[in-house]
């Protein structure tokens, strides 16, 4: 599979606005962002694992097609992947292994029910064990 897509995002910070570009050609990515910390920053990173709260409605369209376009090759995974080891994102539970786990810094609601119990920030509910 071949794609050629050219994504401009904006990030919208407490300060700044910045600018990032992430460019998929050939399977190879480039991330591009207007700070000035080494990239990836954690801009892209933020973006990369579907945090939306910074950016503008018609940019969380762009950041989902993004999403689901790394999704479809080996590259663009690793690329998902790096930026949840960035966050130290958990997809199973630490104790049991579970898939079956609840993040609470996650937007869905769920994760706010959670949130109200809880002052860990996994919930497995497999083995009803938080971390
Ligand atoms: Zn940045
Ligand atoms: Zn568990």
């Amino acid at each position: 599979m071949l794609v050629n897509n050219l994504y401009r995002i904006q990030y919208h910070g407490k300060r700044q606005v910045y600018n990032i570009s992430i460019s998929i050609r050939n399977n190879e990515i480039e991330c591009d962002c207007s700070c000035s910390s080494r990239k990836p920053c954690r801009h892209i990173h933020s973006i990369l694992i579907g945090r939306n709260d910074k950016l503008k409605t018609q940019d969380t369209a762009l950041q989902n097609e993004l999403i689901q376009e790394l999704g479809n090759f080996p590259q663009g995974l690793d690329v998902l992947q790096r930026s949840k080891i960035y966050f130290q994102i958990d997809s199973t539970c630490r104790r049991c292994n579970s898939r079956n786990i609840v993040d609470t810094k996650s937007q869905g609601i769920k994760a706010k029910l959670y949130k109200l119990i809880s002052t860990h920030r996994y919930y497995c509910r497999d083995c009803r064990w938080s971390w």
